[in-house]
């Protein structure tokens, strides 16, 4: 381990880690959001008394959803750890994946509040690998570098530029649904009115617009089980990874009646394919390439097997073996 001279990286061999941090600023941070949201309903009800009453009612459920949400989420705030021993499982693995990608490492961010066990992000332009530190405790050696292969092949193959594509699209609907507030109800409209209507008009089209980020869930599926050249280690892995995701869930947003009142945001976006699909798929991939049993192993890149995904193709061009990280 070195110390890098940015106080806030721990590095690595070439792998970057952030450094510990405690949970204040997150804590800092729900708490300026609930007060602004409670504010906005109440600014969307009394705003709206005298006009367009019911409105500002819808206007201010909206904002009393969001409040209560991110109430709720005290229950996870935490920060980011670092201990060596993780970070030593962490970086051979990925500093040898992303080599055999020829994609950039991501630094790496170990949170013990995150809701997923592990995904890819950018964040003032750097790219960021974020991992939660109790699914890093649920999976061995073999099932954590199989869940990374999957992370590398969203880096290599530039999925995140398709996250950009839908929050652009999603922000393009809020606007037509502010333009569509307007010409319905003319002037008098308070703006919190307007921001609840961009708000949900930006939930619907995530809704729409997330379900094609399930192709790209597939081929990271397929290409990461051919990249770290082990189906079922990732398949187990994505089975912890469920368990470990529908524990947080069930922490966030707990029994009745929390769960029926939260509803209208606790409702998970269509972004990945169901988990059984994509384990069932990994276990036919298996089938016919077990670990190390076909091609040559030390060519385990997946641009260079004949492997396709198999019952369900993935509906993105085939992996072929000049594709630039493939090698
Ligand atoms: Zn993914």
């Amino acid at each position: 381990m070195t110390e890098s001279e940015d106080s806030s990286v721990v590095r690595l061999g070439a792998v970057e880690f952030q450094s510990p941090r405690g949970p204040l600023r997150a804590r800092g941070k729900l708490w300026f959001n609930s007060v602004y949201f409670l504010a906005l309903g109440a600014w969307a009800v009394i705003g709206s008394w005298h006009q367009h009453r019911v409105l500002g009612f819808v206007a201010g459920f909206v904002y009393l959803e969001l409040t209560l949400a991110v109430f709720r989420s005290s229950r996870l705030v935490g920060g980011v750890l670092y201990n060596d021993e993780l970070a030593g499982r962490i970086a051979p693995l990925l500093e040898d994946l992303c080599t055999k990608a020829v994609c950039l490492t991501p630094k790496v961010v170990i949170r013990d509040d995150a809701m997923r066990s592990a995904c890819v992000r950018r964040s003032r332009g750097r790219l960021l690998l974020v991992l939660s530190g109790s699914y890093l405790d649920r999976v061995d050696d073999r099932e954590l570098r199989a869940v990374l292969a999957h992370e590398v092949v969203h880096i290599a193959r530039d999925d995140l530029h398709w996250v950009k594509v839908r929050i652009w699209g999603s922000l393009v609907f809020a606007g037509a649904g502010c333009v569509a507030v307007l010409a319905l109800f003319g002037g008098g409209v308070t703006l919190p009115v307007y921001g609840a209507t961009a708000i949900l008009t930006l939930m619907v089209a995530n809704v729409g617009l997330s379900t094609f980020n399930r192709r790209l869930e597939r081929r990271a599926d397929m290409e990461g089980a051919s990249l770290c050249d082990d189906p079922i280690a990732l398949a187990s892995a994505l089975r912890i990874a469920k368990a470990f995701s529908d524990e947080a869930r069930q922490r966030l947003f707990g029994p009745r009646p929390w769960r029926w009142i939260l509803s209208p945001v606790s409702w998970r976006m269509p972004t990945h394919p169901p988990m059984s699909d994509r384990i069932h798929r990994l276990r036919e991939l298996a089938a016919i390439r077990p670990p190390g049993g076909v091609g040559e192993p030390s060519d385990p890149l997946p641009g260079n097997t004949q492997v396709t995904a198999p019952s369900d193709q993935t509906g993105l061009p085939p992996t072929a073996g000049t594709e630039p990280y493939l090698r």
